[in-house]
């Protein structure tokens, strides 16, 4: 007789791409069980903004009210530096006829924000069990995924049979590597972050502040309770440099640049320096028989732009459905749902897949990223476009075109 399986679906990662899946599939009726190998609430190394149109997924999660109960941060943009100084400020205003849900991004610890998405899931029905880390996918005799092992902290495997199996265990995703589904390339950034929170750093107002150099880049964000979020993003190779210093290389970088050091005279670092990377990764496609590859599992690029938590949420709410069609669907139909699938993700990302390379292409060569802050220190609706773009709620056709790219990395070199 056949076993019993253990879910319907098996969601790999309570983050908020598991978080979000899992809430889809269980309002859809579907039997659903997220493992995360954390205990909740844990920390992410993050610089913890939300774009504002995550804030309308949260609201149709029901978890919105909670978040904001919780004391976030609101921002009302982002600030650029450049290289040479120039600032530019971008608004998430409505432009061009497209509207923001709220006209502000959230920014909240991901202790706080996390918990709270997954206790989402679970209120619509969602299992969760924590401390259960997957270590292996297991696979039918036809190929197909069937299930996964799961080791608990005492250290013992068991097997779990589902009828699909959801990748959404973020960078280095379990799931993604034994089916081979992720892969670097050697055209990607190679970066490492380091990330720390401050009490008392001067002049934190809302707008969220990225300072570009020659050496990478550093952000500023006020996350709510008097907390400030501090990154540094810097390539891989000065990782050496670093050695196991990496708060006095955090220290270093503040104190060698006047512009910062003045900002921090005062402040408490009140948590360790935590640090990440390398993290660019995608998945071509991002799924295989009995299986897909949700959030930072199937893509991440660079934090940049901030849009990860974003993309997590949206990929969650976009997979679910497929899932239930390929579940009540004919078997044999399930390869081409899930086609299905990966068309709607390049559909739904792909231009933000471009944004990301360029805006990544400016941050390594300076040249690019100082005429753009100079355009858009002079033009602030082409920096509440762009800030628009990266709010997710105007469309990356608007500034992915060859005018708009003119005007903010090759013209403003030609004006005085
Ligand atoms: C330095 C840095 C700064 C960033 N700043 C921002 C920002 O400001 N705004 C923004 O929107 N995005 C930002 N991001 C991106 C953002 O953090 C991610 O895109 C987002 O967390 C992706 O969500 P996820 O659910 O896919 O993955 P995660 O949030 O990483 O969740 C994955 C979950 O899977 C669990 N897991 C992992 N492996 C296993 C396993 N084997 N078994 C069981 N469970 C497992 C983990 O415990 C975790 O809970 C930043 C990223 C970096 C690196």
């Amino acid at each position: 007789m056949a076993r019993e399986l253990d879910a319907d679906v098996i969601v790999v990662g309570g983050g908020p791409a598991g978080a979000s899946t899992a809430h889809s599939l269980a309002r859809a009726g579907v039997d659903v069980l997220v493992l995360d190998r954390a205990s909740f609430p844990r920390d992410k190394t993050c610089a913890e903004y939300l774009s504002p149109q995550a804030s309308r997924i949260l609201s149709d999660m029901n978890v919105l009210d909670e978040i904001e109960r919780s004391g976030p941060a609101h921002l009302a943009g982002m600030r650029v530096r450049a290289p040479d100084g120039h600032y530019a400020d971008g608004e998430f205003a409505s432009n061009h006829g497209f509207h923001p849900f709220r006209d502000y991004g959230l920014a909240v610890r991901r202790t706080i924000l996390d918990e709270i998405v997954l206790n989402g899931a679970r209120a619509v029905g969602a299992r969760v069990e924590e401390l259960a880390r997957v270590t292996d996918v297991a696979k039918n005799h036809t190929g197909r995924v069937s299930g996964v092992t799961v080791m608990a902290p005492e250290g013992e495997a068991r097997s779990l049979t589902s009828r699909f199996v959801v990748g959404a265990d973020g960078l280095r995703s379990v799931v993604g590597k034994r089916l081979d589904l992720t892969h670097t390339s050697r055209f990607f950034p190679k970066r490492l972050a380091l990330v720390a929170h401050y009490r008392n750093v001067r002049d934190v107002g809302a707008l969220g502040e990225m300072h570009v150099d020659h050496k990478g880049y550093f952000g500023i964000v006020d996350v709510g309770g008097g907390l400030m979020n501090v990154a540094v993003v810097v390539p891989m190779s000065r990782a050496r440099e670093m050695g196991e210093g990496r708060t006095e290389f955090f220290d270093q970088w503040i104190a060698s640049r006047p512009h910062l050091a003045e900002r921090f005279v005062g402040a408490e670092r009140v948590t360790d320096v935590r640090a990440t990377g390398p993290f660019a990764t995608a998945s071509r496609p991002a799924w295989a028989p009995g299986t897909a590859l949700v959030g930072d599992a199937a893509d991440f690029f660079d934090p940049f732009t901030g849009e990860g938590i974003y993309a997590a949420l949206r990929g969650g709410e976009m997979l679910a459905p497929f899932i239930v069609e390929a579940l009540r669907g004919a078997p044999q139909k399930e390869n081409r749902v899930l086609a299905a699938y990966e068309k709607a993700r390049r559909s739904e990302f792909g231009g933000k897949w471009k944004l990301e390379r360029i805006v990544g292409m400016a941050i390594a060569y300076p040249y690019f990223l100082n005429n753009a802050a100079k355009a858009l220190s002079r033009r602030k609706e082409m920096a509440d476009l762009l800030v628009g773009v990266a709010g997710d709620f105007i469309p990356t056709g608007l500034v992915l075109n060859p005018r708009f790219l003119f005007n903010l990395f090759i013209s403003p070199a030609f004006r005085t």
